[in-house]
């Protein structure tokens, strides 16, 4: 069924129905956290990405729905992101571990200070972002109960499977740079568990472990 997505009610609404959003706590949320701090226009509440300066894009919605429920966050886990952007995939993330903090490193320097900017504007108060190479992980902060990059890597980075804790939760987009797989590692009893999720696009990864 066609929908008129001029609200975020409305996006929610629509994630929802696509069953994309699944559960209440993810839906709350999406709600909690309006997509229209995070990037300008009236199309701001359609399920496409869009373009946030520097050659870089904000996720679509969708996309930002089924990593959101992929990761299974609870409150308290300590959370790190590879590509912050726009910031809004850690201002909803951070809404559903609050009071714990996320980290998202950004090497663009102006988006670091941009999505600062749209985390204020939004009221998150709990996350970091912080500028540099997120290829390398974040080694002063490891371990990590989940990390998540919205970019995209030739391979897993070795530097963000040994920052996992006991239980921890990798998901990462891993191809060429048209292309990719979301691949999720688990790292359950010392062992490390690779499962492959669906087709994604993402902008690459570039770093030291990356593009
Ligand atoms: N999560 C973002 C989507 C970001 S797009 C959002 O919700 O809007 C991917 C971002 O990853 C871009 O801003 C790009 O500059 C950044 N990026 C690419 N390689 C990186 C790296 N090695 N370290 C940190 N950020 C990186």
């Amino acid at each position: 069924m066609w929908m008129k997505l001029s609200t975020n009610d409305d996006m929610v609404e629509y994630l929802n129905r696509k069953h994309l959003i699944r559960s209440d706590a993810v839906k709350r949320a999406f709600l909690q956290v309006d997509r229209g701090h995070f990037v300008e226009g009236k199309e701001c509440y359609l399920d496409t990405p869009l373009p946030i300066g520097f050659g870089q894009t904000i996720s679509a919605p969708h996309m930002v729905a089924i990593m959101t429920e992929e990761l299974d966050l609870r409150k308290g886990m300590k959370v790190l992101e590879i590509g912050a952007g726009s910031g809004y995939q850690a201002a909803v993330i951070a809404t559903l571990v609050d009071p714990a903090k996320v980290f998202t490193v950004e090497r663009v320097p102006e988006l670091v200070d941009r999505a600062n900017r749209a985390l204020e504007r939004a009221g998150v108060k709990n996350v970091e972002v912080l500028e540099g190479d997120g290829s390398n992980g974040l080694p002063k902060e490891a371990p990590f109960d989940r990390i998540i990059a919205t970019c995209a890597a030739p391979d897993v980075p070795q530097p963000l499977i040994d920052q996992l804790g006991e239980e921890g939760m990798l998901l990462v987009p891993v191809g060429g740079r048209g292309y990719q797989e979301l691949i999720e590692i688990t790292r359950i009893g010392g062992k490390v568990v690779r499962r492959k999720h669906g087709g994604c696009v993402f902008v690459p990864m570039l770093g030291k472990h990356a593009h």
